[in-house]
């Protein structure tokens, strides 16, 4: 829904036409009426006026815009050469950045540390070779008994399938 990404919910097409559109009486939402184009499936979608962006929290306490596009390219990354698909990759990081906004919606702020398990979590859950490179750039490990620690500590807390 947020970056202008609304989905067909008839073909999972992300092309449509908004044929309507109404501020809902508070104000702080938009109801659109979109068509889809590839199948002519019509249905309503609800935005949030975003009044204020998304900002992230760093570690040392600055502020950042929140940016789809590196948050993109650091699971891309990680994926590299992985057998996730394009669509797959951007599933995963629409979906990220959904939680987000809703975790974020009265605030209008996330902690870093916040979106980066995000990742993490799902990452775990898709491919462990990816969420042991993403863990390894985003954790920064000292030596090689904390990353081990660490991919033990995952095991516990994200972890269904494991044999442990
Ligand atoms: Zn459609």
């Amino acid at each position: 829904m947020y970056g202008g990404y609304v989905r067909c919910p008839y073909c999972g097409s992300l092309n449509d036409k908004v044929v309507e559109s109404r501020t809902l009486a508070h104000g702080d939402s938009i109801r659109r009426r979109r068509k889809c184009l590839d199948c002519e499936y019509r249905f309503t979608s609800y935005e949030l006026i975003e009044d204020k962006p998304l900002m992230v929290i760093k570690r040392d306490a600055r502020r950042q815009p929140f940016d789809r596009s590196k948050l993109e390219r650091g699971i891309q990354r990680a994926l590299e050469k992985r057998p996730v698909s394009t669509i797959g990759i951007e599933n995963i990081v629409t979906d990220i950045e959904d939680a987000a906004f809703m975790q974020s919606k009265d605030s209008k702020e996330i902690d870093s540390a916040v979106l980066g398990e995000m990742v993490l979590e799902r990452l775990y859950s898709v491919d462990k070779v990816a969420y042991i490179r993403f863990a390894s750039v985003y954790k920064q490990f000292n030596n090689l008994e904390e990353f081990i620690l660490e991919v033990k500590k995952a095991g516990k807390k994200y972890g269904r399938d494991d044999e442990e």
